[in-house]
C-alpha cells in the first residue's frame, strides 16, 4: 500500500460537500467502490456509520485467554515459521505464550523474532492451548505505539472491493485533517447547553473514535437529536413560508348531515363520535385539516369519513375519496351510493378501467361541478381531472400511498382539508417525522356486538379439520374467505387459487366457489365481488386482492394458507375481512412444513392477540419502521443516525424545541449557521415537501 503523501496544510476550500477525492490517495477507482457505500462527499464519510464496534480496550495477559473468544493482547514474538499457504507463530508475555496461525505464508516477511506485536482475533476454541486464528496484527515499535488495540474499534459497512483497513484509513484522514474546519456548530447555543450537548465536531469524533460507551452514546444521541431538530424546524419553516395563501373552505353539517344521522339503523361508538366531532371542529376552521384516522380493521372508519363528506356536500362543495385498489374503491362507492344518493347527493366512481366515453362525461361532470363525491383508485388525481369546488380528500388505508401521491391530489383542490385514515397504527413520532403537524383521531373500540375472532393455526396435517368448519358456517349461512399466496401453481411450492378452488370443489361440491384475483379484468372482479357481497357465493378462494377495506359482515371465516409468507400487518388486515357482523368468526392460519422461524413467530402473534396496536409494534420491531410510510425510498424518513422507534424521546424533545425556536426567530435571523444546515441537510426534503 503505497504511504498517503504527507500534506499537513488543509486545503482551505475543503467543506461538507468537497467530493471525497479531496482526500490524499483517494483516486477515481476507490471513490467508485465507496460510491456503492453511498459515501460521494466529505459528509458522507464523517457520516458513514460503523455497523458495530469492538472492544479492543483491555489486552489480555496471555494465560486469561479463553478458547472461542476474541481478544486482543501485546506480546512478543518467540517463533515463527512460514509453511506453504501458512505461517505459525509462538507468542509470550509475562504471563504465559499462545500460538497464531495465519493463512498466508507473507507474514514471516515482515515479522520476527523478538518483535513486539499488537494482536486481535478470534482463537480456536476446540483446542485448550491459546491459538489465535488468522488473527488481525500490528508490529508495535517503540516510537509508534499501537492504532490495533487498546480503544473501541469501529467496523464499517464494507464491499467487496473495499477493506475496513482503507475505509478506515480515509475516515481516519477525513476526521484528522478537515473534521474542525467542516464540521461547524449549527445547534443554538441555547439548546446546547440546556441539554449539557457534545459539540457536533466532538459527537462525530465520538462515532468513529469512541472513548467510552457513556460518551459514545452521549454522541449518538446529540447527533439523532440533531436530525430530529432540523427536520422539525424546516418543516415549520415550511409551513411559514405558505402562510397567507392556505386559506380552506369552511365546511360545516346542515341539512343532510341531520337527515343521514336521523336514518343510521345503528349508533354510533363513542370512538367514532369524538372523532367525529374532532374533524367537524377543524372544518369549520380556514386552516386546512391535516388529520389522521387510525382504527383497527372493522372499527368503522368509513362511516366517520361520510360524516365530514356531508359536511362539505351541505357547504356546497366537493369531496374526493381515495382508496388503494380498485376493488376497494368498487365496494366503497356500492356503500357510499346506498348512503348518500338518497339524501340527493351525486356519487361517482373514477378509476382506471372505465371506458374513454364515460370518462369523458365523469370528468365533465367533475369538473361542472354535478358531482359530490368522487370515489376512486389514484386515478383521482390524473392530469386531466379537474374540480369544481374540492374542499375535502379523503384518504383511504394512507399507510398504502406515498407521500408523494398524497401531494399530487391535494394540489387538485386549492387547499383542501385532508383526512387520512388507516388501520396500521402507525407511531405518532413517524407520522409527526413525515408530516409535521398532523393531527390525530383514533378508533379505539369496535362497534357494539362484534365478537372477538378466534383466531388458530394449523399444520398441513391437521388440514381435514376445514371442510367440516365450512360446512358449518355455510349450514348457518355464513361466507367464507381462502387466501392464498399464488394465483397459479408456481415455482415455488405455495398454495394458489386456482389450484385451491379446484381442489374445493371437489371436497365440497355442494358448495358455491368462486375466485378472485388481480389479474382477472376489472369487471370480472367487480362481478364476482358484488356476487360475494350479495351472499351468492359460499366460498371465495382470492389472493390478497381482499386485504383491505373489503367489508362484507356476512363472513364469518377465513382461512389463510402458507399463512407464514405473510408479514403482520397484512395477516391482521385479512383476518379483519371477518368479525364486522354479529356472528362469532374465525381466522385459520394454515402453516406450511418450511415456515420460517420469523413466519412461526408471527402467527404466534396473530393467535395471541387481535390487538392491532400491538401486532404494529411486534412488526416495527421487526421490520424497522422506514417501511410503514412507504417513504424510504423517497428519503424522507432516512435518518443516518436517529431511530424513530427507539429514540422517541428525543424527538419529542426535538420537536418542541424545534417549535420554540421557530416561534421566537421564525427566519431565523439569529441562527444563521442552523439556517444554513436546515437548508443543506434537508434540502432533499424539503424539495419534495414542497411538492405537496
Ligand atoms: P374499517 O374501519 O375497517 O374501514 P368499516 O368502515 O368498513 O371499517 O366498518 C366496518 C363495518 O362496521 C361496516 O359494515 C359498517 O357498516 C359497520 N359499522 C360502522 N360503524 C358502526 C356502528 N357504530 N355500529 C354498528 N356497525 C357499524
Ligand atoms: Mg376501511
Amino acid at each position: 500500500m503505497p504511504a498517503p503523501k504527507k500534506n499537513p496544510e488543509p486545503k482551505p476550500e475543503a467543506s461538507l460537500t468537497s467530493p471525497i477525492t479531496i482526500l490524499d490517495g483517494l483516486g477515481p477507482k476507490t471513490a467508485r467502490s465507496f460510491m456503492k457505500l453511498g459515501v460521494f462527499l466529505l459528509e458522507d464519510i464523517f457520516f458513514l456509520l460503523p455497523r458495530r464496534y469492538e472492544d479492543r480496550r483491555y489486552p489480555k495477559p496471555l494465560s486469561d485467554l479463553v478458547p472461542g473468544e476474541t481478544a486482543c493482547t501485546i506480546a512478543r514474538v518467540s517463533d515463527i515459521d512460514s509453511y506453504p499457504g501458512r505461517t505459525e507463530a509462538e507468542i509470550a508475555d509475562d504471563s504465559g505464550s499462545a500460538h497464531i496461525i495465519w493463512y498466508t505464508d507473507k507474514i514471516a516477511r515482515f515479522v520476527r523474532k523478538g518483535m513486539k506485536l499488537a494482536v486481535y482475533g478470534q482463537l480456536n476454541d476446540k483446542r485448550i492451548d491459546a491459538v489465535f486464528m488468522h488473527p488481525e496484527f500490528e508490529i508495535i515499535s517503540p516510537s509508534r505505539g499501537t492504532s490495533l488495540i487498546g480503544r473501541i474499534f469501529p467496523v464499517y459497512p464494507g464491499t467487496a472491493d473495499l477493506s475496513q483497513r482503507v475505509i478506515k484509513k480515509f475516515v481516519d484522514l477525513a476526521l484528522d485533517k478537515y473534521s474542525v474546519q467542516c464540521l461547524k456548530e449549527f445547534l443554538p447555543q441555547r439548546v446546547l447547553k440546556k441539554y449539557g450537548m457534545m459539540s457536533l465536531h466532538d459527537a462525530v469524533l465520538q462515532i468513529h473514535r469512541p472513548k467510552d460507551e457513556l460518551t459514545f452514546i452521549k454522541a449518538r444521541n446529540r447527533l439523532a437529536f440533531d436530525e430530529f431538530y432540523l427536520l422539525q424546524s424546516g418543516i415549520i419553516m415550511r409551513r411559514n413560508s405558505h402562510v397567507g395563501d392556505t386559506h380552506a373552505q369552511i365546511l360545516k353539517p346542515g341539512g343532510k348531515f341531520d337527515a343521514f344521522m336521523g336514518s343510521l339503523p345503528f349508533e354510533l361508538t363513542e370512538a367514532q363520535r369524538v372523532a367525529g366531532y374532532e374533524i367537524l371542529a377543524d372544518l369549520e376552521k380556514p386552516d386546512p385539516m391535516n388529520r389522521l384516522l387510525q382504527g383497527d380493521v372493522g372499527s368503522g372508519k368509513t362511516l366517520v369519513a361520510v360524516i365530514a363528506m356531508l359536511a362539505a356536500a351541505d357547504s356546497g362543495a366537493q369531496a374526493a375519496f381515495m382508496a388503494p385498489t380498485e376493488i376497494l374503491a368498487q365496494q366503497h362507492y356500492i356503500k357510499l351510493v346506498k348512503y348518500l344518493e338518497p339524501l340527493g347527493l351525486r356519487v361517482a366512481l373514477l378509476t382506471g378501467s372505465l371506458k374513454a366515453r364515460e370518462r369523458k362525461k365523469l370528468l365533465m361532470d367533475i369538473f361542472c361541478g354535478n358531482v359530490d363525491i368522487v370515489i376512486g383508485t389514484h386515478a383521482i388525481f390524473s392530469q386531466d381531472v379537474d374540480f369544481m369546488n374540492l374542499a375535502l380528500v379523503i384518504v383511504d388505508e394512507q399507510h398504502r400511498f406515498g407521500v408523494l401521491q398524497r401531494g399530487a391530489l391535494i394540489s387538485k383542490g386549492k387547499y383542501p382539508h385532508v383526512l387520512a385514515m388507516t388501520a396500521t397504527p402507525i407511531p405518532r413520532t413517524l407520522i409527526m417525522s413525515v408530516y409535521g403537524d398532523l393531527e390525530v383521531s383514533v378508533l379505539n373500540e369496535l362497534p357494539a356486538g362484534r365478537k372477538r375472532i378466534q383466531t388458530i393455526s394449523l399444520r398441513p396435517q391437521q388440514f381435514r379439520k376445514i371442510p367440516k368448519m365450512i360446512r358449518e358456517h355455510a349450514a348457518r349461512h355464513e361466507q367464507v374467505y381462502w387466501v392464498c399466496p399464488l394465483i397459479d401453481e408456481g415455482e415455488r411450492d405455495l398454495a394458489s387459487v386456482n389450484d385451491t378452488c379446484a381442489k374445493l370443489r371437489d371436497i365440497l361440491p355442494e358448495l358455491k366457489i368462486a375466485v378472485l384475483h388481480g389479474r382477472m379484468p376489472v369487471n370480472e372482479k367487480s362481478a364476482v365481488m358484488n356476487e360475494f357481497s350479495a351472499g351468492n357465493i359460499d366460498i371465495l378462494v382470492a389472493t390478497v386482492v381482499i386485504e383491505v377495506g373489503v367489508d362484507v359482515p356476512n363472513a364469518s371465516l377465513i382461512v389463510i394458507e402458507d399463512a407464514g409468507q405473510f408479514g403482520l400487518a397484512q395477516l391482521h388486515q385479512l383476518r379483519g375481512r371477518v368479525g364486522r357482523g354479529k356472528a362469532q368468526s374465525t381466522c385459520v392460519l394454515l402453516e406450511n412444513q418450511d415456515i420460517t422461524p420469523d413466519g412461526k413467530a408471527r402467527l404466534e402473534a396473530m393467535v395471541r392477540t387481535s390487538d392491532g396496536f400491538e401486532l404494529a409494534e411486534q412488526d416495527l420491531q421487526q421490520r424497522g419502521a422506514g417501511e410503514i410510510c412507504g417513504t424510504r425510498q423517497h428519503g424522507v424518513t432516512d435518518f443516518r443516525v436517529a431511530d424513530l422507534v427507539r429514540d422517541e424521546k428525543i424527538l419529542t424533545l426535538a420537536r418542541d424545541e424545534a417549535r420554540e425556536l421557530m416561534t421566537d426567530d421564525p427566519e431565523l435571523k439569529n441562527e444563521p449557521e442552523m439556517k444554513k444546515e436546515i437548508l443543506h441537510r434537508l434540502g432533499r426534503v424539503l424539495e419534495l415537501a414542497a411538492t405537496s
